[in-house]
């Protein structure tokens, strides 16, 4: 049971290793990402230019003239072929990532398991806690899925990407008498609409790159069964955490519980609790106290301009006025196509559910 300060240190390690990958990948996306508009810009601006030229009476071209236009056409196919190319490319680099996280979770982990038992030799040689009775299939299988659900997802993103460059192509703008302005803003608003795409493939690698070492930490549990009590949920308590990860810190959960189940992008973390000493064989040993970031405490030693930044004005006062307590914050939701998570509860019904 004894979670100590080297078990959190250790935590905060895998932290830091689990965010070099996702951000190296992160990193890459985004230069991809923004070496390709660079590449399409000049095609793009030309045919904005075009079709703000074509419009009469200082009005956007007609969907009908815009359908037409060759040099229009021939953007949105030279769009689609660059984001297809970073699709595939990534693809191989998204692999990569996903294999290590899944790979280097459990080195991690079976040391965050081993900071929690008696600190003597007999102890470590009885418990036999080692990544080698991790099962290497178990990690395959985890590495499969979250490459499928990415690849799932992020393959049809290109035609997603095109479809909303020829919306706006064909809602425009009004070009009145002035076509190179138009044509400047088209060209904005189509490179908003191709980083949309980017927004979106680097929400579900991260969360899906998170969850694959949820598993693989859970994965390293499973194999050291008799051992493990259960699980925390940690959160990283900071002005950038929101309400539910706040209220979900420091919850407990059984051995078979996968999670914890964050929403999207979330950062939290899956903190092994191994059983009591007594339990694993040593009575006599007195074992320390456990620690865990209280975020209540926490929370409570912020700054009130912090505390506003997490909560929002409404939450905070319903908090402080005892409306509402620290369970209120987080709420199960179910989102098509994905896992359950908890996520804040909005503020309208945790003041409605109070009356
Ligand atoms: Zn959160």
């Amino acid at each position: 049971m004894a979670v100590e300060e080297e078990t959190l240190r250790l935590a905060s390690g895998l932290r830091i290793v689990i965010a070099e990958q996702t951000d190296a990948y992160e990193r890459r996306l985004v230069r991809q990402w923004a070496r390709a508009w660079d590449a399409l810009y000049a095609t793009w601006s030309d045919a904005m230019m075009d079709l703000a030229s074509a419009g009469i009476d200082g009005h956007w071209p007609s969907r009908w003239v815009v359908s037409r236009s060759r040099k229009a056409e021939q953007a949105l196919a030279a769009a689609l072929d660059s984001l297809t190319e970073i699709v595939s490319t990534s693809e191989v680099e998204m692999f990569d990532a996903v294999g290590k996280i899944v790979q280097l979770t459990p080195e991690h982990q079976v040391r965050i398991i081993a900071s929690q038992v008696p600190q003597i030799p007999e102890a470590q040689a009885l418990l036999s806690i080692s990544f080698d009775r991790v099962d290497q299939t178990a990690l395959d299988a985890i590495v499969e899925r979250t490459t499928k659900q990415i690849t799932a997802v992020t393959r049809p993103l290109p035609a997603m990407v095109q479809a909303q460059m020829r919306e706006v192509l064909v809602s425009g703008v009004a070009v009145g008498d002035n076509p190179r302005k138009a044509a400047r803003i088209m060209v904005r608003r189509a490179e908003g609409a191709f980083n949309g795409g980017l927004t979106r493939a680097l929400t579900i690698a991260r969360t899906e790159m998170l969850d694959a070492y949820r598993s693989s930490a859970a994965a390293t549990e499973w194999a050291h069964e008799e051992l493990v009590g259960g699980w925390k949920w940690l959160a990283t308590l900071d002005s950038r955490t929101c309400p539910s990860c706040w209220g979900m810190n420091g919850t407990e959960h059984n051995l078979q519980e996968t999670g914890p189940d964050d929403h999207q992008c979330g950062r939290c973390a899956r903190i092994t609790v191994v059983r009591p000493w007594s339990e694993l064989g040593f009575p006599d040993i007195e074992e320390p106290a456990s620690i865990f970031p209280d975020a209540q405490a926490e929370f409570a030693a912020l700054s009130r301009d912090e505390q506003l930044a997490i909560m929002g004005p409404t939450r905070l006062q319903a908090l402080d006025d005892g409306l509402i307590g620290w369970g209120d914050l987080s709420t199960r939701r179910s989102t098509a196509g994905w896992r359950d998570s908890w996520a804040p509860t909005p503020v309208g019904r945790l003041l409605a559910s109070r009356g």
